[in-house]
């Protein structure tokens, strides 16, 4: 019995657990989530620091008169501190590097110039504190900076950088294996006959995810399947076949599934396309049988396996909607996933020509969900959207 987009979505979310943690280098940081909290390990900035290249002072001088300053010494960046031995002195100091003892103010090159040995400061007016980032100022010692959960990005990784973390403690990711069936199939680099076609579909899901995943090939073989299924059930968290599970004679998956005593947890989801996607778990593994159309496994990934890796991951799920560009009615009682254009908020639905192949995907940049309870959509209404394109670099 088919069950509903939505119950479909409770189940799979029902079911996604934690899978552990496991530490990651600098490099693979980015998309990754954090499972310890990211907390200065120094104040930041850790000293006072200087924010522009010009001369380090001491602005008492300067109020009570003073406009020439002998230069005392240069002062570059990565320099422990100098000490300005009289209040008369000024010191020449580089952007980065720690204020000279004595010193409580900055003047910048552009206000002052330097004649024989001494900066002629041309302002009229010097404030206590003028161009130092103070210490602390930003952050004290112990602070998170990023609390565990969050998905890093680049700010992320710079931050854990500056923290002196060269690896993070970051939620595992689970081990998928993407299985095409089908004895219609043949490799990317073959010719096809004329009768077959070249697998796509593990590829598209692979780069869907974007991390390390397998790709395995199986024909339409009761025997095959079985044999793959008891060994990748112990290599793989989650195992994804691309076609037969639909109602075919050569559609084996659910059948083999259940004579080796896996959980189905449904069968057919009330939904275009994809209506007989099946899931379920085989001992500790989580099967996704995605019907194997391409726009149909495309659309199951993006909105059930990536739901399944969120969770599992602790990340929220997050909806992004968009408004329709012109009526659309849609008659079946399922929930349609529309294909559209995405442009401003905008979704400017693409014509399809059914389940149709990864050309037909690469017309749009995601699906609108509109609900199974309703034939007519109307101008401007808003639906929930699901992008599979980033929008520019
Ligand atoms: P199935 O779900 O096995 O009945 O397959 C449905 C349709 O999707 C058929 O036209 C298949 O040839 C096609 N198909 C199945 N698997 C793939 C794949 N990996 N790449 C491209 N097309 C596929
Ligand atoms: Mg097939």
């Amino acid at each position: 019995m088919a069950i509903s987009v939505e119950e479909a979505l409770r189940l799979i979310r029902e079911d996604a657990v934690p899978l552990g943690n496991e530490a990651v280098s600098l490099e693979h940081l980015a998309g990754r989530v954090l499972a310890e909290d990211l907390s200065a390990d120094r104040p930041f900035p850790p000293y006072d620091r200087i924010m522009m290249d010009g001369v380090a002072l001491n602005a008492d001088a300067f109020e009570a008169g003073q406009r020439i300053f002998p230069v005392q010494e240069f002062q570059p960046a990565g320099m422990s501190p100098v000490t300005l031995q009289s209040p008369g002195h000024c010191i020449e100091i580089a952007t980065g590097a720690s204020l000279p003892l004595g010193c409580n103010a900055v003047v910048m090159y552009e206000q002052l110039n330097i004649k024989d040995g001494a900066a002629h400061i041309l302002c009229d007016d010097i404030r206590h504190g003028q161009h130092i980032h103070p210490q602390a100022s930003d952050r004290k010692q112990g602070d998170i900076i990023a609390p565990r959960g969050f998905i890093c990005g680049a700010a992320e990784v710079g931050a854990a950088a500056t923290v002196g973390k060269s690896t993070v403690t970051v939620v595992r990711q689970p081990r998928i294996v993407f299985v095409t069936t089908g004895d219609e199939l043949v490799d990317v680099d073959i010719t096809p006959a004329p009768h077959q076609i070249r697998k796509s579909n593990a590829y598209a899901l692979g780069a869907l995810f974007g991390f390390p995943t397998s790709v395995s090939h199986l024909p339409d073989n009761r025997g095959k399947l079985s044999q793959f299924f008891e060994t990748a059930s112990t290599d793989f968290d989650v195992i994804v076949l691309c076609g037969a599970v639909s109602k075919g004679k050569r559609d084996f998956v659910p059948e083999v599934l259940s004579e080796l005593g896996a959980t189905q947890v449904f069968h057919g989801v009330h939904q275009r396309p994809g209506k007989p996607m099946w899931f379920g778990r085989l001992g500790d593994t989580r099967i996704f049988g995605l019907p194997g159309n391409p726009v149909s496994t495309f659309l199951c990934g993006l909105r059930y396996l990536h739901a399944w890796i969120g969770k599992a991951q602790g990340i929220p799920p997050f909806v992004q909607t968009a408004r329709l560009t012109e009526a659309v009615t849609f008659e079946p009682a399922l929930t349609y996933f529309l294909q559209v254009k995405l442009q401003d908020g905008k979704a400017i639905p693409v014509p399809g020509r059914g389940s149709g192949d990864h050309a037909n995907l690469v017309d749009a940049d995601g699906f609108l969900e509109l609900p199974a309870d309703r034939n007519h959509f109307t101008i401007g209404e808003r639906f929930p959207v699901h992008p599979y394109r980033r929008q520019s670099l």
